[in-house]
């Protein structure tokens, strides 16, 4: 029997509510297959700030550094809770980021995909979705203006001011791209490469790295759009993209982006890997607004266990019967609160009701 270590970070807000949900269907993974979860909880994020001072604690690190596996929920407080933390110890700044750098997962896969059986949970018009969105965005995770030098002050003239560095060397740049070619690889064979090159000097070194790369690819069409203009496009004509490879911050925006095409941020799962190791997380925030009333939508979280299962053991068998699971409560004609709109049809269920009849 195979035996792995699962790390389990249910974060804060709506965290702890749908990691319940995830980890459900890891039991119930577990009863049908010839595998063992040892599943070990820690503190991760604005819970841990508060119970040790520390959002990354010690602790955590161990656990995390002994799993197979990380399944992370969301973390972060509101904007006005967050006031009340220094700015280093917020779970931001101080958890998520230096877990992608302690475990260097340079390449965040990001899921924008809904079935044509689903498209009435889009705000686009069905004529625009056509057979369905199906999209996987590849951002790079661990460099960029979210890791580059940061500077706060008082400059000369007594004007308070900023600066950050967008920074990214070319190995950096080119093992992203390689991810990008291998998965377009195994789609459509179309990658669209998402810069800003007539302004950012990062996007033409960016550009250039992708040239080289490509050669290694002559299956792989490219097609390079800027990020103002794939932002349009994601609304206007999504069924054109298939693999999209960015840079840090454009993922981060254009996922979310992804998120709204869909009808929620919460059918948002994804996947963080790096070269030895790799988390799972739901691509949205921790919702404070929504956060302990069994209202949020687990779907992000139970997709980040279906792409744990492919990716960090082997079993895409089961990933797949977690997807059509899911897709098939919807089909059923239920969804959470964020899905049901008024006069839908919907049947409006819980995160708990979720979690079950995906079980079931
Ligand atoms: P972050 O900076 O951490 O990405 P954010 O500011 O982008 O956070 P989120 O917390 O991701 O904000 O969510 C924005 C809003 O989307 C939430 O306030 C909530 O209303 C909705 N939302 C996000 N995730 C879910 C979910 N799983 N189910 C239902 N609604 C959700
Ligand atoms: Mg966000």
């Amino acid at each position: 029997m195979k035996n792995y270590k699962i790390a389990i970070l249910a974060g804060d807000g709506i965290g702890p509510e749908i990691t319940r949900e995830a980890v459900k269907v890891l039991k119930l993974i577990e009863e049908r297959n010839d595998v063992s979860f040892e599943l070990m909880p820690a503190l991760f994020g604005a819970c841990a700030y508060f119970a040790t001072g520390d959002a990354f604690p010690q602790e955590t690190k161990d656990i995390c550094d002994s799993a197979d596996a990380i399944l992370k929920g969301p973390i972060g407080l509101s904007h006005e809770e967050s006031k009340n933390i220094p700015i280093d110890k917020q779970p931001e700044r101080g958890a998520l980021l230096p877990m992608r750098r302690r475990y260097n997962t340079y390449a965040n896969f990001r899921p924008v995909s809904l079935p044509k059986e689903l498209a009435h949970f889009s705000p686009l018009k069905a004529e625009i979705i056509g057979e369905g969105i199906d999209i996987i965005i590849v951002r790079e995770l661990v460099g960029g203006l979210y890791f580059g030098e940061k500077e706060m002050g008082v400059n000369k003239d007594g004007l308070r001011y900023v600066k950050e560095t967008l920074e990214y060397d070319e190995n950096q740049i080119r093992q992203i791209l390689h991810q990008a070619f291998k998965l377009a690889g195994h789609r459509k064979k179309v990658l669209h490469n998402i810069h800003k090159s007539n302004v950012l000097k990062s996007s033409v070194l960016w550009n250039e790295i992708l040239e080289e790369v490509a050669v290694e690819y002559p299956e792989i069409e490219v097609i390079n759009i800027l990020v103002d203009a794939a932002a349009t496009l994601l609304c206007l004509k999504p069924t054109q993209f298939d693999v999209m490879v960015m840079e840090n911050m454009f993922g981060d925006i254009l996922s979310d982006q992804g998120g709204g095409i869909l009808g929620s941020l919460g059918l948002m799962p994804s996947a963080c890997i790096g070269d030895d190791k790799a988390y799972y997380e739901p691509s949205h925030g921790s919702a404070p607004d929504i956060a302990g009333k069994n209202i949020a939508n687990p779907y992000s979280m139970i997709g980040s266990v279906a792409m744990m299962l492919e990716n960090s053991f082997d079993m895409a068998d089961e990933a797949k019967n977690v997807w059509a699971a899911m897709q098939g409560v919807f089909a059923d004609g239920f969804s959470t609160a964020d899905l049901s709109k008024p006069g839908s049809g919907v049947n409006m269920i819980s995160t708990i009701e979720f979690g079950d009849k995906v079980v079931e």
